[in-house]
């Protein structure tokens, strides 16, 4: 992916919200703020990553009274006492998984970003099923509940800004992954980003990748929802998006579990 960069420093992309971007997977940290009280929305990745984060907020003068996890991936449930004893926020259905898988949780994030405070990781607090927002006294964010990704995976809408936090969808530098433990991943997947489409989005924030504008964010689905329709039909999808030995080992791996769906009897 040439040309991109990454902001380490916290940025302010719309009102009153900020994200900064680590060098690690292009991972994004995003900030929504209310006067001097902020919601942390997946802050990541690596410990250093996450002091600087701390020390971003100080200096802008904003104390954490919430977060929130947007799925249960190591790389998306990561936290630090730095960052205050606050609720962080989760659907019923990754907080399950994060409960039921922590043991695996744990190793990937020694694996992958060790040196974390592992106690208060992966600590999440279940919303109520029926909320359709953030519980917080800040500003709107719509919980977009579906299963693309990730079992209990929920995207943000900020309708005040038209921000869309996506987590782990709408990325320009990855493909889509998906739930391979599912009876129907790439259905749920599709699912998924319908919902996100009919969102009135002007700015897209993925979990991995750039920040991208009204246009861009469509083009994403777009790409999505093609490189997914020839997963099902059996086609080997080309797509600019798989540079990464790591990437490109997930993508055979969907292939060989999905080669040809639409063909099976139903
Ligand atoms: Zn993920």
């Amino acid at each position: 992916m040439a040309g991109w960069v990454f902001v380490r420093t916290l940025t302010e992309i719309a009102p009153g919200v900020l994200v900064r971007q680590s060098e690690l997977f292009r991972t994004n940290s995003t900030i929504v703020t209310d006067g001097g009280r902020c919601l942390v929305v997946d802050p990541a990745v690596t410990p250093a990553d996450l002091g600087e984060l701390v020390i971003g907020l100080r200096r802008a003068g904003l104390t954490p009274v919430a977060g929130f996890a947007s799925h249960p991936h190591w790389d998306h449930v990561l936290w630090t006492t730095a960052l205050g004893d606050v609720p962080r926020h989760a659907s019923r259905g990754a907080v399950r998984v994060a409960e039921r898988d922590r043991a695996e949780l744990i190793a990937s994030i020694e694996d992958a970003a060790p040196g974390h405070e592992l106690e208060v990781c992966g600590r999440l607090t279940p919303i109520d099923p029926a909320a359709t927002v953030v519980p917080w006294e800040g500003p709107e964010a719509l919980v977009v509940a579906h299963d693309g990704h990730a079992a209990g995976h929920c995207a943000l809408f900020l309708p005040g800004s038209g921000t869309l936090l996506a987590g782990d969808m709408c990325s320009d530098a990855e493909i889509p992954l998906l739930d391979l433990t599912q009876a129907d991943p790439v259905g749920d997947y599709l699912a998924g980003l319908e919902r996100l489409a009919a969102l009135p989005v002007r700015r897209v924030v993925p979990g991995h990748g750039s920040i991208g504008d009204a246009a861009e964010f469509r083009r994403r689905v777009a790409a999505d929802i093609a490189y997914l329709e020839q997963l099902k039909r059996g086609v080997e999808p080309a797509d600019p998006r798989l540079v990464e030995p790591w990437l490109i080992a997930e993508h055979h791996e969907q292939v060989s579990r999905c080669a040809g769906l639409s063909e099976q009897p139903q």
